[in-house]
Formats: structure tokens, sequence, C-alpha cells
């Protein structure tokens, strides 16, 4: 790792000593000050505002416990978080990650990963970011549905359509949006559709909303390869993880001519030489909820190897879709010797740092989650208009809308990286464009 400038190291310094034992917040935190430097050279008035300072401490933190009652009777116990990071730019956006392995330093680090990424799309959203440990998985829906009412009885008291506005992330999918909504609801007595996002198509949610992360990272790679004159056609793409966002960037990446052939979940993984069968993967996945041995089980051209690393498996392209710090030094020097020569990250901070100076040291193009991954909450922000107009827009217009603001994020971080010395370089671009929308922001609010 490189030494940080004078004016940052202290500043790091500080989260540690502020925000001990969370590691991926650090992680996240660093990440972003690696790439400031040269603003903070630039911009003395930020630094004079403790802009950098403020804007590492979250606004507000909720912690929160959740009982209900399983299947059997038995009371359970889970721990509820909420995350309030920054609201300089609109009210804190961010979606609620239910999952064994979640703590307060996940959520921060997804919460701050969230401000720059909101910034990003160029829409009004400020950062936030929440969950619990519960693990949905082996849980029947009414367990299902009396956790969700059970969190919301305390979460709807922090959150609204001015205020914050939850969607999904690992764990939350439609329909835990459902539960949480009605809960909201009934407790609240309001019909207030912008106060979650996700919603299902019949209740004001937004066509293209559940297709959008993998969606807009496979445009943000097709616009990586634009700007180097090739294009997705006949290409080898990985994805990991066979959740949301992995199916529809296997999805999209399809559609746009290339070859996906692997898919992973914390089991294994798959390798399908002839494409992966989307139908069959939804089936399995979305409908059954079974694991990815029932994909290789059904289709005579995959097999399923357990445990092991979907790196291993040769491709052009790689998008990680699965979770944090899953793709590591070995795997980024493994995708190298196979020839990769995009990576794109679909989930959130899922490359190490290790990994990223592989990338950079071998002419990887590279691009972090805040901007590849951004069309998730870009659509959000498009279903959260559509509730403010009463209206609906249809899924030819609300995807036109999503590849153009791909096209933009894309954009804006070339440029910025070039106007501050580090031309090409997406993490650079991505870091500095997000944080100078929400800087200025910050001076011009004042000291709050
Ligand atoms: P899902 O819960 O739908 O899917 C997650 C997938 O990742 C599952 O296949 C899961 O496998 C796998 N996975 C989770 N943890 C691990 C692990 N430790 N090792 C291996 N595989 C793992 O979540 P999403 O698709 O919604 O989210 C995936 C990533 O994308 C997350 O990082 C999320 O923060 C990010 N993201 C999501 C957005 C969205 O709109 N949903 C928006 C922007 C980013 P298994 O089922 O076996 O656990």
């Amino acid at each position: 790792m490189n030494d940080l400038n004078p004016t940052l190291q202290p500043v790091f310094d500080e989260i540690l000593a502020r925000n001990p034992g969370e590691n991926e917040f650090h992680q996240a935190t660093r990440e972003l000050l690696d790439s400031l430097a040269p603003v903070v050279a630039r911009h003395p008035e930020y630094t004079d505002a403790a802009i950098i300072r403020r804007v590492c401490e979250p606004e507000r933190q909720i912690i929160f416990r959740v009982p209900w009652v399983d299947d059997a009777g038995q009371v359970q116990l889970n721990r509820g978080f909420r995350v309030e990071f920054n609201s300089a730019l609109g009210p804190y956006k961010g979606g609620l990650r239910f999952h064994p392995s979640v703590y307060l330093g996940i959520v921060k680090f997804l919460g701050f990963e969230q401000i720059f990424k909101n910034a990003l799309t160029g829409m009004p959203i400020g950062g936030g970011k929440g969950g619990s440990d519960f693990d949905p998985k082996g849980r029947s829906d009414a367990e299902v549905m009396r956790f969700c009412q059970s969190f919301m009885t305390e979460l709807y008291r922090h959150i609204g359509e001015y205020t914050d506005v939850p969607a999904g992330d690992i764990g939350v999918g439609g329909r835990e949006i459902g539960y949480l909504f009605g809960q909201y609801k009934r407790i609240t007595n309001r019909y207030e559709s912008g106060v979650l996002t996700g919603k299902g198509l019949g209740w004001g949610g937004s066509l293209v909303r559940t297709e959008a992360t993998g969606y807009g990272t496979v445009y943000f790679a097709q616009e990586i390869l634009r700007a180097r004159g090739q294009s997705l056609e006949g290409r080898t793409v990985i994805v990991s993880g066979s959740g949301n966002v992995a199916i529809y960037a296997a999805q999209k990446a399809t559609a746009l001519g290339a070859t996906v052939v692997a898919c992973s979940d914390s089991g294994g993984y798959v390798v399908d030489e002839k494409g992966l069968d989307l139908e069959l993967l939804k089936d399995v996945k979305e409908v059954r909820r079974e694991r990815l041995t029932a994909y290789a089980d059904a289709r005579e051209s995959a097999h399923h190897v357990a445990g092991g690393s979907v790196w291993d498996v040769p491709c052009d392209i790689a998008l990680p879709c699965a979770t944090q710090n899953e793709l590591d030094k070995s795997h980024a020097l493994a995708l190298v010797r196979n020839g990769c020569t995009v990576v794109a990250e679909g989930a959130n901070m899922p490359c190490t740092p290790d990994a990223v100076q592989v990338f950079a040291k071998a002419g990887v193009a590279f691009a972090p989650g805040k901007a590849a991954n951004a069309g998730g909450v870009a659509t959000s922000a498009l279903e959260m208009q559509q509730n403010a107009s009463r209206d609906s827009w249809s899924f030819a217009h609300t995807e036109q809308r999503l590849e153009e603001i791909m096209i933009g994020i894309h954009a804006r971080c070339l440029e910025t990286a070039d106007a501050y010395g580090s031309p090409g370089n997406y993490v650079d671009g991505a870091n500095i464009a997000g944080f100078v929308q929400v800087a200025d922001a910050m001076l011009a609010l004042g000291v709050i």
C-alpha cells in the first residue's frame, strides 16, 4: 500500500482510532483517501472546513433489537442497523442487507461507498445503508415475514420519502421489500410509495429495477470496451454469485453477444461451456431458491465444482457480483494469466486492494463498484421519480435512461481521471468525481 499524503494520513489515523475492529470500513475509507491527494492540493478549502473528516463520520447510526418468533414458536433474536451516512445531496439512499456476516463495520463500508456512488449518478440522493445479521436461508416465507415486520417496527420511525429511502441488497429482494412495505404502511397509515424502492410492479415498483444493477454493470463494461475500440460480441465472460446482480449481468452480457461460461454461489461454481441457460438459472435461484448443484444436475453441458475459485475459469471479462473481498491477489493473478482484460465490479468492493494492484500492473481495465454498479441505485431514483409523479414508465424508456446514466458515469470517470492527472484510472476518476460533488454541497450547506 502506498503512503498517504501528510494531510490525509492524520485523517486515516483518526478513522482507525474512532472505529476499531471495522476492517471493511477501514478498507473503503482508505481506498477513497488513496485517490484524494491531488484533490486536497487543488482545494485547500476542503481541508479548512474539515470536509474529509466529516464525510468519514456518519451523520447518524441506528442499532436496534429485532426479536421474532420462528415456526416452532421459539423466540429468535437478531440485530438491526441503519447507518444514515450523508445527506448533503438528498435523502439517505441505500439498500438493506440480511446476511449472518452483517455487523456495523460492513454496514458502514457499504454506506460510505454509497455516498459517492449516488453522487456519481447525478441524482439528488444522499448515502446510507442498513441490514441485519438475520439469515433468510432455510427460513419459511412466514418466518421471513415475521422478521421483516419486527425489523420495520423499529426502522419505520427513522425513514420516509424525504428522509431515508431503503432498498434491497444481499438477502433482500422483492419478497422482503413487500413485507417491509406492508408493515410500514400498516404502522404509519400512509401509502407512501417513495419510502422504499425495489417494490413489486403492481404496487409502485419500477420496470427495470430488478435488472438494473446487473444490466448497468454490463453497460459500463461495454463502455470500457468501446473506449478501446472493442465490443462484447464473441467475448467470454464470468460472473461470480448467482443472485440478483449476477443473473441480470449474465442476461445483458448474453444479449450483447458474449458467452457467460460460469457463475458461483457460496457452495462452489458451475461451468457451462455452451453459455449459461438463464431461464434454468432463474428457476433454480429465484423460484426454487436452490443451490447451483441443481443447475448442473439439470444441464448436460454444465458441471459443478464444489468450493474452489470461479476465477480459475478462463475468460476475457470478469464481473464479480457476489460479495466484498471475494477476489484476492491470487485470483487476480489467475485472471491475468488466463488473458482477462476487463474487470467490472457488480458487487460492492469484491476485489481486495492487492487484487486491484495486480490489475493495474497488468494493464487490465478495472471499474470499481461505486461506478460500475451504480445502475441499481440510479434506477431506484427513477422509481422515486415515478412515485412522486404517480406515473409509471415503459421498460424501453426506463432502460434507455439507465443506459444513458451508465454512459454518463463512465465518461465522467474518465474526464475526472484526466483532469486530476491519472488518465484511464477508473478508481481515481470515480472517487474524485463523487467526492468533489459531495464536498462542494457540504461546503455550501455550512458546518452541520
Ligand atoms: P443476492 O443475495 O441476490 O445474491 C448474492 C449472491 O452472492 C448469491 O449467489 C450468494 O450465494 C453469493 N454470495 C454471497 N456471499 C457470498 C460469499 N461469502 N461467498 C460466495 N458467494 C457469496 O445479492 P445481490 O445480487 O443483490 O448483491 C450482490 C452484490 O451486489 C453485493 O455486494 C451487493 O452489495 C451488490 N449490489 C447490489 C445491488 C442490488 O441492486 N441488488 C446494487 C449495487 C450493488 P449464496 O446464495 O450461496 O449465499
